[in-house]
């Protein structure tokens, strides 16, 4: 049997989704998708709807689910019955109304993949963030650029209040997007995996644990 390909990464901020779901989207070779960037485009474009998201992304809030599930309902509407999502869904009724959509659509249900990170270790890695203030780059220090590739400016250590603001979203996360883990663990579509290590050893992981 191959592996699953309609796939979800879930964790919390920070714990390297983004990096997996490219690199699962390059290996299944389907198309993947991270919510936080196609709502940072919608923001950038400054219609009505990229002023709402502005305002929630601003104060390091979640981005309301009616909001993000027209924009990815969109998206999943415009590729193959095969995803990689990362970053949705957030909360356990974005996580029923995507259920809702890929039953409609005649598409079969998806398999999370969860990226399990200690608190003390996503602190560390904010707290070690060094980025370009104009272009919203981030690097970890040790792999900083000298300048921003983007706009050749200066890289610089975030603001103090960074590990604060990650604490603040890390406890939104805890209280909307935990109580989906047993959501699809019910179903038997939980992958759990350790997201310590080099993300060569966490993908490797991710890989084994689909086949499984
Ligand atoms: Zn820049």
């Amino acid at each position: 049997m191959g592996l699953p390909r309609q796939i979800l990464l879930l964790g919390p901020p920070g714990a390297g989704k983004g990096t997996h779901a490219k690199r699962l989207g390059r290996h299944l070779d389907v198309a993947s998708c991270s919510t936080g960037s196609v709502l940072r485009l919608e923001e950038s474009r400054k219609t009505e709807l990229g002023a709402r998201i502005h305002r929630y992304l601003k104060e390091g809030n979640f981005v309301p689910d009616d909001l993000v599930l027209e924009i990815v309902c969109n998206w999943l509407r415009s590729v193959d019955a095969e995803f990689v999502l990362d970053g949705f869904p957030r909360t356990l009724p974005q996580g029923d109304a995507l259920d809702r959509f890929l039953s409609e659509t005649q598409r079969p249900a998806a398999t999370a993949v969860y990226l399990d990170v200690p608190l003390s270790l996503l602190e560390q890695r904010v707290a070690n963030r060094v980025g370009c203030d104009p272009c919203s780059n981030v690097w970890s220090r040790s792999q900083a650029p000298g300048h921003c590739p983007d706009c050749g400016g200066a890289v610089s250590p975030r603001g103090d209040d960074s590990v604060e603001l990650y604490r603040a979203r890390f406890a939104e996360y805890q209280r909307k997007t935990l109580p989906l883990l047993p959501h699809y663990e019910d179903n038997k579509r939980l992958r759990r995996i350790c997201g310590q290590g080099s993300p060569e050893t966490v993908f490797q992981r991710i890989l084994t644990a689909l086949d499984s």
